[in-house]
C-alpha cells in the first residue's frame, strides 16, 4: 500500500467517524444516554443476542426501546451531563 492510498484510508474513515459524531450528537438526550448505557453495559452475544447494532434505528425495536426506557429512567433523577459523567467512569 502507497502512501497516498494509506492517506486516503484515513481520510475517509475521519469523515465517516465525523459523521457518525454529528449523528449521535443529533439525537435526543435520552438516545444518546441509552447508547452511551448499551456500550458501557450491555454483554449479550451482538450477533444472536442483543440487535442493537443490525436492528432498525428508529428505537422502536427491543433492545433500543429497552435501552431508551434505562435512560429516561436515569435523566428521571439526573441531568445528562452528571449522567454521562458517571457512566464513563463505571
Ligand atoms: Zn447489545
Amino acid at each position: 500500500m502507497n502512501l497516498q492510498t494509506k492517506a486516503d484510508e484515513l481520510r475517509n474513515e475521519l469523515a465517516e467517524t465525523e459523521r457518525l459524531i454529528d449523528e449521535f450528537k443529533a439525537l435526543p438526550e435520552e438516545h444518546r444516554l441509552a447508547t452511551l448505557l448499551h456500550s458501557k453495559f450491555c454483554h449479550w452475544n451482538h450477533t444472536d443476542g442483543c440487535s442493537w447494532y443490525y436492528a432498525e434505528k428508529d428505537w422502536t425495536e427491543y433492545s433500543h426501546k429497552m435501552w431508551a426506557e434505562k435512560a429516561a429512567k436515569v435523566l428521571a433523577v439526573s441531568d445528562y451531563a452528571a449522567a454521562e459523567a458517571i457512566i464513563e467512569v463505571l
